[in-house]
């Protein structure tokens, strides 16, 4: 497990909930998605309804669950969670809709994950709020309808391409997230330092949030990494000079590139003299699983410039080579 990979586990998801902010002026970064929102937000109030059904899309990590949670906070409404690939028959989500209460905001992370039947009967749950419950089988089976209080759904994908259109086109609202900027996130550095207790210097916070691939929920655990270095190695402030030794070592370098991202690069660079290879042989090379290659450290070095995948194979930038200290070939097609 990298200390680099967004996908939750359960040490974050203790810590996540004393970090997370509470209301979307805490929110931090993303301006555009949190001016549409606060928005949507004011206006529901001013009507006294429940918002539009929103849309939340973007890679993991960059605060889909939080927005859920604040907008909830923010409304003053109950919130119910659940998700795509925990919810198995309609009936699972039959129980869920009817259990809401009047205004509830009820989250489905991985939402693109739904099966079919699921599917069609949020249709028209967040249509006419109303669902169907199929009684018996065969021809003798009959459609009851119940009526739902009304709702908001906030729904989560990593890219809203992966929804049907007609599920997609179901909210009023949609927010893409994108990765944040290194101020937005030695923001978010400081305050969970603040919320955590950790004296730490500006220096130190923007040393972390460099590394931290534009993603919250790895600045908020490389932040803990370096404290434990802190604290077990006896430092009472985190500096520039505590944060660096210890995210050196925990081998996160510059860019936030990993172990398994630089021994990418370097089979790339150094065995393959820049590619282009085919994946499996590139996995190889690095003692890897192919989807480990293709699915934890390539979309990293390819956002980066690092890497791109052609048609004939995987090719290593001028960027792979100088973040290497190495210098590229004259011929090196990218
Ligand atoms: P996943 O889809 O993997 O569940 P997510 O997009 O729902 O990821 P969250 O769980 O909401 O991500 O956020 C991860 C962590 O990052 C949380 O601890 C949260 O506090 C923090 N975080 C995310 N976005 C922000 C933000 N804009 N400001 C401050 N903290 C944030």
């Amino acid at each position: 497990h990298s200390e680099l990979d967004p996908t939750a586990d359960v040490e974050d998801r203790d810590y996540e909930s004393a970090l997370r902010p509470k209301r979307l002026a805490e929110f931090e970064g993303q301006p555009r998605v949190r001016e549409q929102l606060g928005l949507v937000l004011d206006a529901a109030r001013h009507r006294g309804t429940a918002p539009d059904h929103v849309l939340l899309s973007g890679p993991p990590g960059l605060g889909k669950t939080t927005l859920a949670m604040i907008i909830a906070a923010e409304l003053g409404t109950g919130l119910r969670i659940s998700s795509g690939p925990a919810i198995q028959h309609a009936g699972d989500l039959a129980a869920i809709l009817s259990g809401l209460a009047d205004g509830d905001v009820l989250f489905l992370d991985e939402i693109h994950r739904l099966s079919r039947p699921a599917e069609e009967m949020l249709y028209l749950a967040m249509e006419d709020f109303r669902v169907d419950v199929i009684v018996g089988k065969g021809p003798g089976a009959t459609a009851i309808p119940i009526e739902l209080p009304p709702f908001t759904l906030v729904g989560a994908t990593t890219r809203a391409g992966l929804l049907p259109g007609p599920l997609r086109d179901r909210f009023g609202f949609t927010a893409q997230l994108d990765f944040y900027a290194v101020g937005d996130l030695t923001g978010i550095v400081a305050a969970s330092a603040g919320k955590l207790g950790v004296p730490i210097d500006a220096d130190a916070q923007g040393e972390i949030a460099r590394r931290s691939r534009g993603t919250p929920r790895i600045a908020n655990r490389l932040l803990r990494r370096v404290r434990d270095f802190a604290q077990v190695r006896g430092h009472a402030r985190v500096d520039r000079g505590v944060s660096r030794a210890a995210l050196e070592l925990y081998e996160v370098d510059e860019r936030g590139l990993d172990r398994l991202d630089r021994a990418v690069l370097d089979a790339l660079c150094r065995l393959f003299d820049g590619g282009p290879v085919g994946l499996s042989t590139l996995a190889l090379s690095v003692g890897e699983e192919v989807e480990t290659v293709s699915e934890v450290a390539e979309p990293f070095l390819i956002r980066e410039g690092m890497l791109v995948r052609t048609p004939r194979g995987r090719v290593a930038t001028r960027a792979a080579y100088a973040h290497l200290g190495m210098t590229a070939p004259s011929t090196n097609p990218a």
